[in-house]
């Protein structure tokens, strides 16, 4: 199987590359975010839960985020490998998946991280939130909010994966296209 974990603050483009990566190499796509939203839209309890914590820029507690990722794995058993979008996003996410995967037995392949300049990362959000109807990159501090959360408790993740010899920095600006080239680069070298 081949597994990535696609990683990067809110806005370094890991939802539009992921769309690409999962066309050439036939992989499942499992973005966090999307299931919680399409959690919200269908008002689940878990949607209920999740938004308290999405409206604010905050992360949803690991043991509801894992369990929920976990059966989205198992839901897809059959699959050539997976893309993880916006998972892990903290240390205890990193090893809950590692062990999970091993269990089914699999193991994450690589971790692609993309690179962007806060800046551009804030006006990307805000473009975004002009054009969908995403509350959480409507209003600066809410995005302000989730690059800090991104700072203190997700960037160590990358750690995780440097320590297993499977990190790899992509720089996340420039066109979509370059930016799919350059992940596309990386995986076949593989
Ligand atoms: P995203 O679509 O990846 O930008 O995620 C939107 C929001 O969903 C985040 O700001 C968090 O509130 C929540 N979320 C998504 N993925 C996770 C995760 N792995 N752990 C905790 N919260 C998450």
């Amino acid at each position: 199987m081949l597994n990535i974990v696609l990683f990067g603050p809110p806005g370094a483009g890991k939802g539009t590359q992921a769309e690409k990566l999962i066309s050439k190499y036939n992989l499942v796509h499992l973005s966090t975010g999307d299931i919680f939203r399409s959690n919200i839209k269908g008002e689940t309890d878990l949607g209920k839960l999740a938004k308290s914590y999405m409206d604010k820029g905050e992360l949803v507690p690991d043991s509801v985020t894992i369990q929920m990722l976990e059966k989205e794995v198992e839901a897809n058993q059959s699959a050539n490998g997976f893309i993880f979008d916006g998972f892990p996003r903290t240390t205890n996410q990193a090893v809950a998946l590692d062990e999970f995967l091993e269990s089914i037995p699999t193991e994450v392949s690589l971790m692609l991280a993309l690179e962007v300049p806060k800046k551009e990362l804030i006006d990307r959000l805000l473009l975004r939130g002009k054009e969908s109807n995403r509350v959480d990159d409507q209003d600066e501090s809410i995005i302000e909010n989730r690059i800090r959360v991104y700072l203190e408790q997700t960037a160590i993740v990358a750690k995780h994966y440097q320590s297993q010899g499977k990190h790899q920095s992509v720089d996340g600006q420039g066109s979509i296209n370059e930016i799919t080239e350059r992940l596309f680069q990386v995986i076949d070298q593989q």
